[in-house]
């Protein structure tokens, strides 16, 4: 699957449309963290170093009603994008008409402007998100090359990202480039044994992923909620725990697939309330009491997962251990995040949205090969689903 990127075009003099991810998380119209506005500076400062003029396109947040064209101005987003570029960024509130149009006329090489977040366009008939013919050629029309680096929306079909891909040449920047190497190479081309960790709430969130890692992973561990389906598939009593019924069956055939593959919990943190306040304590996998619920892997659990990972030259990892919001059950998450950490010649990725905020505010951010920036994106690529957002871009 190679795809042209950034570096097969020449920029110079060129209004160059770039579709970032500027998704960034805000509490009262502040900004509280700019990781991912970081992630686009690569991109941003090629195109200006390039000779190049860049209009910035993203979306932010969902937006479903009159208030939230002011809860979601992106305007917040430029000004912070300023500061990290050390030059203007021209910030135009709107996603069409002629006062967006002659900013980009105006517009100097080397210079940068930022439109409003695109899903204001999803007020009228969802034109965004649906991919409105009209609207991504619109957009199209205003440049003319396509930048796009947003890999959090690749697995989206959008008229910012595939709908002005279609009447432009369309590229890839370097974040989408650096996210299709990691992940790529991380299933399809490993350096063995490769070991996928997958947790978090469901099995049904996460099925697809089991059945594509089952072949082409050395081993899976199992942890979090989606560990008590298979507990439960097993024969154990699982309690109060989260158990998917209607999933026994797949987990038992998932089982008998993957053998001694797949690894699961010995042992459990179970609690009687869904609470870090709530009484809990130890036990065996077999030991789980009716009114209990597993809400983390236990000790052996972590040892296992230790002697299995300590060998591992390429860890995937998607899906947190245990509910790691709460201290009493983060444990598990930590002690993983710690033997991925001590691995020293290992490449190791999350790929997941929650798994990524774990190891953040655990304080493993450090640690690892590669921090996937799309959380469900990444998980449609461990499938092995193409991503529309990448499959709209041109060929090398
Ligand atoms: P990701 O975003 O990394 O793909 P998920 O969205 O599938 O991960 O799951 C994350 C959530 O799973 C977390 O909010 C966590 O609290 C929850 N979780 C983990 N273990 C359990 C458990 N044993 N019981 C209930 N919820 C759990
Ligand atoms: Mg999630």
């Amino acid at each position: 699957m190679m795809k042209a990127t950034i570096k097969d075009l020449d920029l110079k003099g060129k209004t160059v449309l770039v579709r970032a991810d500027f998704n960034v998380p805000l509490e009262d119209g502040k900004i509280t963290n700019d990781k991912r506005i970081t992630a686009a500076l690569p991109t941003i400062k090629y195109i200006i170093n390039a000779g190049g003029k860049v209009v910035l396109f993203s979306h932010l947040g969902r937006v479903k009603t009159e208030e939230d064209l002011e809860t979601l101005s992106l305007l917040p987003v430029g000004n912070r994008l300023s500061e990290k570029l050390d030059q203007d960024v021209y910030f135009v509130n709107t996603t069409k008409g002629e006062e967006l149009e002659s900013a980009i006329e105006d517009l100097k090489n080397r210079e940068v402007l930022l439109v409003e977040n695109t899903r204001f366009e999803d007020l009228d008939g969802k034109k965004e998100s649906k991919n409105d013919e009209a609207l991504g050629k619109y957009w199209a029309s205003l440049g003319d090359v396509f930048v796009n680096d947003a890999f959090g929306t690749a697995h989206r079909s959008h008229a910012s990202n595939v709908g002005i891909s279609e009447h432009l040449p369309a590229v890839s920047g370097f974040l989408i480039e650096k996210e299709i190497d990691f992940l790529g190479e991380a299933v399809l081309n490993p350096k063995r044994p490769l070991v996928a960790i997958l947790g978090g709430a469901k099995v049904s969130d996460k099925i697809t992923v089991i059945e594509s890692l089952l072949e082409k992973a050395d081993k899976i561990l199992i942890g979090g909620g989606m560990a008590n389906t298979f507990l439960r598939a097993q024969g154990y009593d699982t309690g109060k725990s989260l158990v998917e019924e209607d999933k026994l069956d797949l987990a038992k055939s998932l089982l008998e697939k993957g053998k001694d593959k797949l690894v699961l919990p010995v042992d459990v943190v179970a609690a009687k309330e869904f609470s870090n306040d709530s009484e809990h304590a130890v036990r065996d996998a077999s030991e789980i009491e009716a009114d209990e619920m597993a809400l983390d892997v236990g000790p052996k659990t972590v040892e296992l997962f230790e002697e299995v990972l300590k060998d591992a030259k390429t860890v995937v990892w998607n899906g947190p251990m245990g509910v790691f919001e709460m201290s009493n059950f983060a444990q598990g998450t930590i002690k993983v995040c710690e033997s991925l950490a001590k691995l020293e010649d290992a490449i190791t990725i999350i790929g997941g949205g929650d798994s990524a905020t774990a190891a953040e505010q655990l304080g493993f951010e450090e640690d690892f090969t590669h921090i996937s920036t799309g959380g469900g994106a990444s998980l449609e690529f461990l499938e092995g689903k193409e991503l529309p957002g990448i499959k709209a871009l041109n060929d090398k």
